[in-house]
């Protein structure tokens, strides 16, 4: 699924190439209706320039000029796609913004409950009642920003009885590490994703810090990871797949130790490790 880089990719590349441009028009053809229909986004949104591109988390939101903005969760293998030309043919598209210069921006591989409209005003606060994936409200820290110390790690660890892994996957703790990072992450601090969060010494935190740094920076660099459907704009995959070290590698030697990758579940998901380097003391 896209992570905090992934959207960020798309957040940068939306912000460079699609905000400016004028909405004609705007088609719903997702296979099930979302919380909004074809008129109502027809009604804010037409002849509205596209203002800025945000993200919350794993969150995309789109603000257009007249108040209204489109927030997206891309879920497992949602593509934003701008054209002409597509480098890759937009497929199952549940949303497309037509713009007046002729361009055309496809949301495809998303269910429309997952893509909400609403007031800009309203976002920070939404929603207040439903529980859906990534609620802006409720969303933790992101590991990105200024706030995200190794003083803030510390205070969101502390305490805290549950697995490593599940905690830095709990959007409401931190915002925007997911399952293929966070096994990274945990690989290149040397941390078992089986370790009580609340458990970690102070120098295994300051390593925890540095390696959520470092893995976000490598997949942003990288051009984000397309093990699944991540695609840019034009359709191009990014290369984070490749530099994998625990991810998909199970059965295959620990590039560091050379012991074997296992593969076990933790709270239902898949997880790679090197038994040898994560301890799980
Ligand atoms: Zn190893």
């Amino acid at each position: 699924m896209p992570e905090l880089p992934e959207v960020e990719i798309l957040r940068r590349e939306l912000q460079a190439q699609a905000v400016g441009r004028t909405v004609a028009d705007v088609c719903l053809t997702g296979r099930r209706p979302g919380s909004f229909t074809q008129t109502d986004a027809r009604a804010v949104l037409v002849n509205r320039p596209l203002v800025a591109v945000r993200r919350r988390g794993k969150l995309l939101v789109l603000d257009f000029d007249g108040g209204h903005s489109l927030i997206v969760h891309l879920m497992m293998v949602g593509q934003f796609l701008l054209s002409p030309p597509f480098a890759s043919e937009p497929r199952d598209v549940a949303l497309t913004l037509q713009f007046i210069d002729g361009t055309m921006l496809t949301l495809g591989q998303v269910d429309l409950q997952y893509v909400h409209l609403l007031p800009t005003k309203h976002v920070d606060a939404w929603p207040a009642t439903q529980s859906s994936l990534g609620l802006v409200a409720r969303l933790g820290v992101d590991p990105t920003g200024p706030h995200f110390t190794v003083e803030a790690l510390a205070g969101l660890l502390h305490g805290r009885r549950g697995a490593l892994k599940l905690l830095l996957m709990n959007q409401s703790v931190i915002a925007g590490l997911g399952n293929t990072y966070v096994d990274e992450i945990l690989f290149n601090a040397r941390l078992s994703p089986t370790r009580v969060a609340g458990s970690l010494s102070p120098d295994e935190i300051r390593r925890l810090h540095a390696a959520i740094a470092e893995e976000l920076a490598r997949g942003l660099a990288l051009g984000g990871s397309s093990e699944m459907a991540f695609v840019h704009l034009d359709g191009t995959p990014g290369r984070y797949q490749d530099a994998f070290r625990v991810n998909q590698r199970k059965g295959q030697p620990c590039p560091v130790c050379g012991a074997t990758i296992e593969r076990l579940k933790v709270g239902g998901r898949g997880t790679y490790w090197c038994p040898q380097c994560q301890q799980s003391a």
